[in-house]
């Protein structure tokens, strides 16, 4: 087994016990590949332990990789800040985006989403810290910026998404996964329902796990420090 397929194992154990102490299964949680800053060969690496789904940050960088890639049937995550410029590659080379966080950057996606693809499947990311310096809507916006991008036609509203701000020691690592929690409960009532929760990074899965993460984004636990 290569480091990569051994640490794929070690994260899937975490996230089963996480599931386990949460009492939720462990297929409710999928396990998103973070593999912004390492090559192509890390991602055939982990491609062969198993590994579907992989989160990029960088577009350029992504799509040098998807293309060293082809030969392989992978689902491709788009993580980073979008703005309008990327957007046209974001449609027509990822399946999903979960980093949607304004209105006008969720219509270009839908109007520029290929029509021989499946809808995009997005996230609204919430900077859920309140950090200014973060990318992601108020969570006061998310509601009304949901219910605007569950409307586009291209574009499937999974959930939402966010990057909670690193949690002093001794702090309460649950709480902003709780809040974005219970404001993806404030819209129960949208359909289709929104199914997805993507939250949890390498230091904290089993806290997100605990609050409902459907989606972990994992990088550092299994491909080791970025340089
Ligand atoms: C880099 C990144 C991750 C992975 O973080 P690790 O701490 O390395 O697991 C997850 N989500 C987003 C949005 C990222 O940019």
């Amino acid at each position: 087994m290569t480091q990569i397929a051994e640490q794929i194992t070690a994260v899937r154990q975490r996230i089963a016990a996480a599931c386990a102490a949460a009492g939720r299964t462990a297929a409710e949680v999928e396990l998103l590949a973070v593999t912004k800053t390492f090559g192509a060969d890390a991602v055939r690496d982990a491609a062969a332990a198993g590994q579907v789904h992989f989160g990029e940050n960088y577009l350029q960088e992504a799509l040098d990789k998807q293309a060293e890639l082809r030969d392989l049937d992978l689902i491709w995550h788009f993580l980073g800040p979008l703005q309008s410029n990327k957007t046209r590659a974001v449609a027509e080379h990822f399946h999903w985006a979960h980093s949607v966080d304004r209105l006008k950057v969720a219509q270009r996606l839908s109007e520029q989403r290929p029509p021989s693809l499946p809808p995009l499947q997005v996230c609204v990311q919430v900077n859920i810290s309140g950090e200014n310096s973060k990318s992601g809507c108020l969570p006061a916006e998310a509601p009304g910026l949901c219910r605007a991008v569950a409307a586009l036609p291209r574009l499937r509203l999974r959930g939402l998404m966010a990057i909670p701000a690193p949690v002093p020691a001794g702090g309460d690592a649950r709480a902003p996964y709780r809040a974005l929690r219970s404001l993806q409960h404030s819209m129960d009532d949208l359909h289709p329902a929104l199914d997805s929760l993507s939250a949890g990074m390498s230091d904290d899965l089993e806290a997100a796990i605990a609050e409902g993460a459907t989606i972990v984004r994992i990088g550092t636990a299994i491909f080791g420090r970025r340089g």
